[in-house]
């Protein structure tokens, strides 16, 4: 017997100690206090991060600016190029933006991606284009994984009714996720597309998404990632990676707000060949000629639909700024200690009442987010959820019995995580 299993006491010490290290030697620290963390004085552990994000101070200002000077003071013709103002015109925003997360996160060069819509949205107008691709030649399946995040498997199921397509799909181990070998086997010279999320939003599993990506052009056909867990959390090479199209959402790890708008990136080889099913004015090449006839825009400009939501862009154009400021490399660098101290902390305290970890512990396979179901703790965790969020921790609870650990690596400490879990086993204990 340890001395730790003889006296929690100097057990939690410990951990205490552990914690207090970690964030003193922590150099992503100080982008922290960009947050505005007063706002929310009730809440001492936030573990959420990789759901909605935390509104930055320097958020507050940019709207207010916007509000201010570039809608108040430039009313309609904030659209067009004004020399006066350094933004440019709201027209070029959506490009604009799409090539500012391209760069802080994304690993793809200028000019193939465009924030407009949600990211369902975005999501099914690529599986349409792609999907309408696919059947010119002959092709008429998408492959897709049963895992997989729910609007992307609805919207699926759509597409396939709307188009006669055939949907193949991989059972996945929602405790791990996707694997090249899984892929490999499915797709075939039917394949259309495959589609899958880069980080499986239960259980955060890091799927490999190169080997996906050549595995899936070896049956020649296109890949589609869903990026929504893994943008700002994971370093992504999308452009090295030969990935065909992705999409992802701005609320999560680039603490974009609730409905921020998403992004879709279209590789360059792509463009004018793939066409989106949406033909709206915006993505039109001229869109104030008002002529008749659909005539796509250049490039990636032609994803977009209607108008842009320039308004909710404001806080992603703030949210991007830092992530580009700490570094995508430096964020998964502390990623990878919050999660190895969540599990860590996980094994010691949560595993002795039957709490089973149900994300993967290989580094190379994590993503920025821990699960643990209830196991055999006999704790029912959707009323230990409501009773954490009424002690200021806020986790989210995931059915049928997960709670789920978002630690977004720019906004939450080492303090919050042994806050977080010390409040989780005091009400696992007492279950
Ligand atoms: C959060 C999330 C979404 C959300 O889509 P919205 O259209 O913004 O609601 C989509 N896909 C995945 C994988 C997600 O995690």
């Amino acid at each position: 017997m340890t001395a730790t299993e003889q006296d929690p006491t100097q057990d939690l010490a410990h951990w205490a100690a552990r914690a207090a290290a970690l964030d003193a030697a922590d150099p992503l620290a100080a982008h922290r206090e960009e947050f505005l963390l007063q706002a929310a004085p009730a809440v001492s552990a936030y573990l959420d991060g990789n759901s909605l994000g935390r509104p930055l101070k320097a958020t507050a200002a940019a709207v207010d600016r916007f509000v201010h000077h570039e809608w108040g003071g430039r009313l309609i013709q904030g659209w067009g190029q004004d020399t006066h103002v350094p933004d440019g015109g709201w027209m070029d925003w959506p490009v604009d933006l799409g090539d500012r997360i391209a760069r802080a996160a994304l690993g793809a060069a200028g000019g193939q991606t465009v924030v407009a819509d949600s990211t369902t949205v975005l999501f099914y107008k690529l599986v349409r284009a792609a999907a309408d691709h696919g059947l010119a030649r002959g092709r008429d399946e998408v492959v897709a994984d049963t895992d997989n995040f729910p609007t992307d498997r609805f919207v699926l199921e759509g597409v396939a009714a709307e188009r006669g397509l055939r949907l193949r799909w991989i059972q996945t181990d929602p405790a791990a996720g996707i694997t090249t070998e899984q892929v490999a086997a499915a797709v075939g010279p039917r394949t259309a597309l495959a589609t899958f999320s880069h980080v499986a939003y239960r259980s955060g599993h890091l799927a490999d998404a190169p080997g996906i990506t050549s595995a899936v052009h070896g049956a020649g056909a296109l890949v589609l990632w869903d990026l929504s867990h893994s943008v700002g959390s994971v370093p992504l090479e999308l452009d090295a990676w030969g990935v065909d199209a992705a999409v992802g959402c701005t609320y999560k790890y680039l603490n974009g707000g609730p409905g921020a708008p998403a992004f879709a990136y279209l590789a360059a080889g792509h463009h004018g060949i793939l066409r989106q099913p949406v033909q709206g004015w915006m993505g039109h090449a001229d869109p104030f000629a008002m002529g008749t006839g659909y005539d796509p825009g250049p490039g990636v400009r032609q994803l977009i639909s209607g108008t842009p939501p320039i308004l909710g862009m404001v806080p992603v154009r703030v949210g991007v700024e830092q992530l580009h400021r700490a570094g995508i490399e430096a964020v998964r660098r502390k990623s990878l200690l919050l999660t190895g101290f969540a599990l860590d902390l996980a094994d010691a305290l949560l595993a002795p009442h039957g709490v089973q970890v149900v994300s993967p512990r290989d580094p190379d396979r994590r993503g920025g987010h821990l699960t643990v179901r209830a196991g055999t703790s006999g704790a029912d965790f959707r009323a230990v959820t409501a009773r954490l969020w009424a002690g200021g921790v806020v986790p989210d609870f995931r059915t049928p019995d997960g709670i789920r650990l978002g630690l977004a690596p720019l906004s939450t400490s080492f303090g919050e995580v042994l806050e977080g879990i010390t409040a989780l086993e005091h009400l696992v204990r007492s279950a």
